[in-house]
């Protein structure tokens, strides 16, 4: 680890200017996966932007939704009464990620940038395009068992990078159809939660789509009539503190049996949450049946492609949609 400055603004436009004045500059929130980084030499910023002073941690009723903080604590949103009786599904992923002191720690902005588990990413002895471009990606011959099968770079290796993006939370937001408020250099914007994420392209080495010196606000929730039938469901090589192999966001609005609306998205799968518009379209005006949802599950794997270790993946990821939906649609 190198050295570094530290420094702690008060005042959003201050944290801004701190960090756009030296370009090696982070922010840190509750540093669970920058510390990490930091230690094994895979970022080496001059200077940390604490922006713990922030008054970013309400979870509040905004118009129709719910706003949450960007410093909001992963465990504060999940054990939020609001949260757990309006946006369930949000709750799910979250108690599914990490460890109980990890989510003590996390922020929602921080899981939001959270880097790749990639193995090549953290070990600085391999080559990775993200962490050093142009330098190859070790993954893409190598051990790639965790690896993505939708939305990879894999043409050029200069700019490949077959990783995932490994948030549960994310997954739950993006089906959720939320939005980021986020500030920066040239002010205040939004992006929606479906493009805040990105998928590697021909420059791997960015993980979203802020701009440098955009810092987080807060995320917007909007209503939904999904509350009575969600589901996460996450697999994973152990039951606990692992990151998912493939995990599954699902929500359902029905009457009687049949859907008026859905919700879709996966996980594990790709450089960014990923969310399946097609076989939600697929499942609404349908009965609530298995039939229906292999269909949709048969959509949303179109496309898929494995590499040498993750075909696995192919084969678990249909029937894990299928296993959600089913979970999903029953009575609450
Ligand atoms: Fe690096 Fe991406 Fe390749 Fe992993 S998959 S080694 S993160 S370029």
């Amino acid at each position: 680890m190198i050295n570094f400055r530290y420094v702690r603004p008060t005042t959003r436009q201050a944290c801004v200017t701190a960090l756009v004045s030296d370009p090696t500059a982070q922010f840190i929130a509750g540093g669970t996966n920058l510390i990490d980084l930091m230690k094994r030499g895979v970022t080496a910023p001059e200077k940390v932007v604490d922006i713990n002073a922030l008054t970013l941690r309400s979870i509040d009723k905004q118009g129709s939704g719910i706003r949450i903080g960007a410093l909001a604590l992963n465990s504060a949103v999940a054990d939020h009464p609001m949260i757990r009786q309006q946006q369930p599904l949000l709750t799910q992923a979250l108690n599914a990620g990490a460890s109980a002191q990890i989510r003590n720690m996390a922020t929602m902005g921080g899981n939001m940038l959270q880097r790749t588990r990639c193995h090549y990413f953290y070990d600085t002895a391999l080559p990775c395009n993200k962490r050093e471009p142009g330098s190859g990606c070790g993954a893409l011959e190598g051990f790639n068992r965790i690896h993505a099968i939708f939305g990879t770079s894999d043409r050029d290796p200069k700019t490949a990078c077959i990783a995932v993006h490994p948030s549960d939370m994310c997954v739950a937001l993006v089906a959720l159809d939320a939005t980021v408020l986020v500030t920066g250099p040239n002010g205040e914007r939004r992006i929606p939660f479906v493009d805040f994420h990105r998928l590697p392209g021909n420059t791997p080495e960015r993980d979203t789509n802020l701009e440098r010196g955009e810092l987080i606000l807060a995320i917007d929730v909007p209503d939904n009539a999904f509350a009575r039938h969600t589901h996460y469901l996450k697999v994973r090589d152990r039951n606990s503190y692992a990151f998912a192999l493939v995990s599954v966001a699902a929500a359902l609005d029905l009457s009687n049996s049949t859907i008026r609306d859905a919700r879709l998205a996966m996980g594990g799968v790709a450089h960014k949450p990923w969310r399946l518009l097609d076989a939600e379209k697929a499942l609404v005006g349908k009965p609530a049946t298995e039939a229906t949802f292999r269909q949709a599950a048969d959509i949303a794997m179109q496309g898929a492609k494995a590499f040498e270790h993750n075909a696995f993946k192919i084969r678990m990821a249909p029937s894990s949609i299928v296993e959600a939906l089913k979970t999903a649609a029953r009575p609450a």
